[in-house]
């Protein structure tokens, strides 16, 4: 059977890890050794569509962290697929250059990421751009540096599911007390992620590492229309609003356009688009008008 295009990054996570985090890595050998962490990573073959992103569970007696591959490909659409858009805007409004050619490549790679949510279809992946093809027909280098976005979206969640493990979560004997606690967890893992993805670098300085952990937490408002997590997760939209507020960013960060781009593109798929026709004093009060207008949409 074909597989996703995805695939051919499989051996790159791993060693993207091993190589570019090391605290990461040096954690991961500490709890594999000493404290129950499965030193297998599962990547699943799927045939149907997204209906899990990725979790942790005890598996004959260890903590075993599973991933998807049709969530995998999914991410790597929108981390390729947002870069394009959040480019050719910066160029539209900055140089006066737009490519329609690559906007339309950007456009298509996200609708088929999305159509993931509702079939399992590999075939489309392989004539849109894809990460098989990093060298060829990529003047704008959207393939490499959306991968590179995307190895960081994968370490973020690589990372939160870590935190499961290392906070306890999945222990047998844990017993969450609340709905409010089990909410909670998600944050923690969240924060425990973040701290270990920035704790050697400095993370206002790298780019790929901001973008991809962004990226990742939005993966989670685009899997429906309702923004809503449940009885097991926070909204996804508080969990990506903590997180830019954990950041401490100035107003200014370029990371609060990258946020404000997720959120009108889910309301524009899910909802309906939302229109900027006022004068914004910088990036920061665009963000804070856009998510207000998803939480008006959000509660009605
Ligand atoms: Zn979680």
């Amino acid at each position: 059977m074909k597989e996703f295009p995805i695939e051919v990054l499989r051996n790159n996570m791993l060693k993207y890890v091993q190589t570019y985090l090391i605290s990461l890595n040096e954690q991961l050998n500490e709890n594999i050794k000493y404290h129950g962490l499965d030193s297998k990573i599962a990547y699943r073959h799927t045939n149907s569509a997204i209906d899990d992103i990725a979790d942790i569970r005890i598996v004959d007696g260890k903590s075993r962290i599973t991933f998807y591959d049709n969530f995998l490909q999914f991410l790597w659409c929108l981390s390729y697929s947002f870069l394009v858009f959040y480019d050719q805007n910066h160029q539209r409004k900055h140089k006066d250059m737009f490519n329609e050619d690559e906007f339309a490549k950007g456009l298509s790679v996200f609708e088929a990421g999305m159509s993931l949510l509702r079939e399992h279809n590999i075939e489309q992946f392989y004539s849109l751009p894809n990460p098989t093809e990093i060298f060829t027909n990529d003047k704008f280098n959207y393939i490499s540096k959306g991968t590179s976005i995307f190895l960081n979206a994968f370490s973020f969640i690589l990372c939160h599911e870590f935190g499961h493990h290392y906070f306890g979560h999945v222990d047998i004997n844990y017993n969450p007390d609340s709905i409010e606690q089990i909410k909670n967890d998600e944050f923690n893992a969240d924060e425990f992620a973040f701290s270990i993805l920035t704790d050697t670098t400095d993370f206002r300085a790298n780019w790929n590492i901001r973008y991809g952990i962004i990226t990742a937490l939005s993966s989670l408002i685009f899997v429906d229309s309702t923004l809503k997590g449940g009885t097991t997760h926070p909204d996804p939209d508080d969990r990506l609003k903590s997180m830019l507020e954990n950041m401490k960013l100035e107003e200014t960060d370029t990371l609060w356009g990258w946020a404000s781009l997720m959120f009108l593109f889910w309301s524009r798929y899910y909802l309906e688009p939302i229109v900027l026709n006022q004068k914004f004093p910088n990036d920061y009060v665009i963000f804070l008008h856009i998510y207000e207008t998803c939480q008006k949409r959000k509660y009605k």
